[in-house]
């Protein structure tokens, strides 16, 4: 199908195709680490997130405060340190199997005059799909149904445990050939060794081309961003702290359940995970969601809104952060698995690594959040804040107005070769190529260009996009197939660009 060839109009598509990816489609199944305090927060998807502050009030009683207030104050604060620090195991919030396997972080009790609220553990039926969407359930995923509705197992061995809503079963269940066989990488990519300063990391056994496929893996677990309460109401006495303190406990008392069902190797590769929150009340398995998750969106049925949860895997929960990181991450939701791909050429022997953070935003407001990983980077664009974070800051800034251009309509301005030839040396010099900022400049010079008939300096460009589109969606797109405006439109439509 092809769009119609009046140029502003096809522009002006485009863009909006761009604006509705954004919101919906690649854009958003594009996963994101976590960065935040703990899973009752209430923030965005992960990005552009405003920079984090200290409660003003923390410590202090506040009479007036209810669960529901408090949520809503912790959507845009930081969750500092427990002021008790590191807390200790009182006997009230673990199982035997649990306890007799950790000797770190555990989680505190509860505050003093309150009861511990018994979460229902739910061995449901597997088949069973007609529950509320706001109800959360266990289950192992993925499942795939027969032709008669009868559950039949994943073609993978590999299930995850979740803690779902109805909805995201349902949607999970809705999802054609869900549970396909994982596509795996042709050789071996990676090793797990010890990466200076961080702990382990994942380094290339060999060269590795742009768009290459390193790593593909089914999650261990899946649970909600922000976990459902199951309290009426908590005592208007408590402080901020002790109200932490009950969310952590009640958090990891349902998350106990969830990593209980785990096939026995799941549960100790889970349990070899770093936890880098050990000081701040969250219990062991808190902890290393924390430390570990990349974060997906599952849309509402009202499109717009998303349901958050937390992905957590073996061996890409290893990989470190950069701020130009060399490979690009991807939730695919047929597939059930977590997939990742080089955005560029990868060398023997280098470390790969994904983002844990917003990457646009500057220096300084990035190691806030990676404060909560307890590391310091040390990637080129942090250790020369000065030349990089205005650099940053023009892409984000571009990337913004395209965003209000696409809602509003076309306007020449952003769009214009001069501009987008700057952006492209930006992202490049900045090793952006993982932004979504790269893939649109890439897409919007090469439309220019064709347009112009100037076909040299598009073929030049045809490649790099089309290995950005083979390393951020998976599908080879040769790149003659972007030398005519059919072609990029075709393009634009089949990925939902
Ligand atoms: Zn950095």
């Amino acid at each position: 199908m092809l769009l119609s060839w009046n140029h502003h109009h096809l522009l002006h598509s485009i863009n909006e195709g761009y604006h509705a990816a954004m919101l919906s489609g690649h854009g958003l199944l594009r996963a994101t680490r976590l960065t935040i305090g703990i899973p009752v927060l209430t923030s965005g998807v992960g990005l552009r997130r405003p920079v984090l502050t200290r409660p003003r009030h923390a410590g202090t009683a506040d009479p007036k405060m209810t669960i529901e207030k408090f949520e809503k104050a912790l959507g845009s604060l930081d969750m500092p340190a427990l002021p008790y620090g590191k807390v200790e195991d009182t006997g009230q919030s673990h199982t035997p199997t649990i306890t007799s396997r950790l000797s770190e972080g555990l989680c505190s009790g509860l505050p003093s005059g309150l009861e511990k609220v018994d979460y229902p553990k739910w061995e449901h039926s597997p088949g069973r799909l007609d529950y509320h969407d706001t109800t959360y359930i266990h289950t192992s995923q993925p499942m795939r149904f027969g032709s008669e509705g009868h559950v039949t197992s994943p073609l993978d061995p590999e299930t995850t445990e979740c803690f779902i809503s109805g909805l995201f079963k349902r949607k999970i269940a809705a999802t054609p050939d869900i549970g396909t066989r994982m596509l795996r990488p042709t050789s071996i990519t990676y090793r797990i060794s010890e990466s200076p300063g961080k702990g382990l990391g994942l380094f290339a056994t060999k060269n590795i081309s742009a768009g290459e496929l390193i790593l593909v893996e089914r999650p261990l677990i899946i649970t909600p961003r922000n976990l459902p309460s199951k309290r009426d109401h908590i005592p208007k006495n408590l402080t901020l702290h002790e109200m932490q303190q009950v969310f952590l406990h009640d958090a990891e008392t349902i998350l106990q359940y969830t990593v209980e069902r785990l096939k026995p190797d799941r549960k100790e590769a889970f349990f070899k995970l770093a936890n880098s929150h050990l000081h701040d009340g969250s219990g062991p398995i808190m902890g290393r969601i924390r430390t570990n998750g990349f974060g997906i969106g599952i849309k509402r049925s009202n499109e717009a809104d998303l349901e958050e949860y937390c992905v957590v895997c073996d061996h890409s929960s290893r990989l470190n952060h950069s701020c130009s990181p060399n490979t690009f991450r991807k939730w695919d939701l047929r597939t059930f698995s977590m997939q990742f791909r080089a955005i560029r050429g990868i060398k023997q022997d280098e470390e790969l690594t994904t983002e844990y953070c917003d990457l646009l935003i500057p220096a300084h407001d990035r190691q806030l959040l990676l404060d909560h990983h307890q590391m310091k980077c040390s990637c080129a664009a942090c250790s020369n804040p000065a030349a990089s974070d205005p650099r940053r800051r023009q892409i984000y800034e571009w990337e913004q107005r395209n965003r209000i251009v696409a809602r509003k309509g076309f306007d020449n301005d952003p769009l214009s070769l001069m501009r987008l030839t700057e952006l492209l040396h930006l992202l490049i010099s900045e090793q952006l190529e993982v932004t979504e900022g790269c893939g649109q400049v890439l897409f919007m010079l090469i439309l220019l260009l064709v347009e112009r008939g100037d076909v040299l300096t598009s073929e030049m460009l045809a490649q790099p996009y089309s290995t950005y589109l083979l390393a951020t969606t998976g599908v080879h797109v040769e790149p003659e197939a972007l030398l005519t405006l059919e072609g990029l439109s075709e393009v634009a439509m089949r990925l939902r660009l």
